[in-house]
């Protein structure tokens, strides 16, 4: 059956139409061309269930990679072969997408109506702004959050401007952000999943551990409870904030540090995240 089995399983692959587009060699030529675009890959990994596995062991991941060394390398401790907690989708996901927000996560914000989730137009992630939404106690923990996109409220007579942001701590299950959810005995949000894979949130206002006026500042938000996010069991992170428009003199912040060089990511840099920085929109076209 062995022999028998895999040779049927060959002339299958051979005969199937789309049998060149399964080969991972050309796969990997065709996305170094189109520079890893995420739409591209979305794109093929609908086309098939084969190319949807493909894309799932093995694409995904290569576009993180090359879309993020230096992020990537800090999140996986050097070991980029290796799984990620929450896999490597949700992480490809999660660095271009914006989840928006649906009202059951907006409990402190007054959404006219859900914000849909949408490719993020640029991102910029950074692990020194990571920690200025550590409770003091977590300090040690490593999480990159990306600044936040803004976003109209869109409740009538509303003119505030709501900030989207996301972020994902390493090696989650061993952070002491984690250990701390555990020891209070913090329970599931009720009705909120995470946007990126799906598994149960925390709230980490209700824990309490959000450092509110070093996250607000870091945000650049406005008053106090005017910053929330969530944590998934996978270590993703999705919160909101309500944004001020800062004037000129307003703009300072005193404890910005050297965020140059802390393996941070932006989407909108095209020469593969080495100025840490994502787009989306690989060429340019942000839409
Ligand atoms: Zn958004
Ligand atoms: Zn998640």
């Amino acid at each position: 059956m062995g022999e028998q089995g895999s040779s049927s399983q060959l002339m299958r692959l051979s005969e199937s139409s789309n049998s060149g587009l399964v080969n991972e060699r050309v796969l990997f030529l065709v996305f170094e061309h189109v520079k890893w675009d995420i739409r591209t890959l979305c794109c093929v990994a609908a086309v098939s269930w084969k190319l949807r596995a493909l894309a799932k062991r093995l694409l995904w991941r290569e576009l993180c990679i090359s879309r993020a060394p230096r992020m990537i390398a800090a999140l996986t401790e050097g070991a980029t072969n290796s799984r990620i907690i929450g896999g490597w989708p949700a992480l490809a996901k999660l660095l271009f997408f914006c989840g928006g927000c649906d009202l059951a996560s907006a409990r402190q914000f007054r959404l006219g109506r859900p914000l849909r989730g949408h490719f993020a137009g640029e991102s910029r992630f950074s692990k020194t702004s990571g920690r200025s939404f550590l409770a003091r106690s977590c300090r040690g923990d490593v999480l990159y959050v990306s600044d936040p996109g803004e976003h109209a409220a869109a409740e009538e007579g509303c003119h505030d401007v709501v900030g989207i942001y996301r972020g994902v701590f390493r090696s989650f299950f061993k952070s002491r952000t984690r250990e701390r959810l555990i020891a209070r005995q913090i329970g599931f949000v009720e009705g909120v999943r995470c946007p990126y894979c799906a598994a149960r949130v925390w709230s980490m206002t209700a824990a309490p551990l959000i450092p509110q006026r070093t996250a607000a500042r870091k945000l650049g938000s406005s008053g106090d409870g005017a910053v929330e996010y969530y944590v998934c069991l996978n270590g993703h992170l999705h919160g909101l904030c309500w944004l001020v428009h800062l004037s000129s003199s307003d703009g300072g912040d005193e404890e910005e540090e050297d965020e140059d060089d802390d393996g941070s990511f932006c989407s909108g840099d095209e020469d593969g995240g080495d100025r840490n920085c994502i787009n989306s929109a690989n060429n340019g076209d942000n839409n």
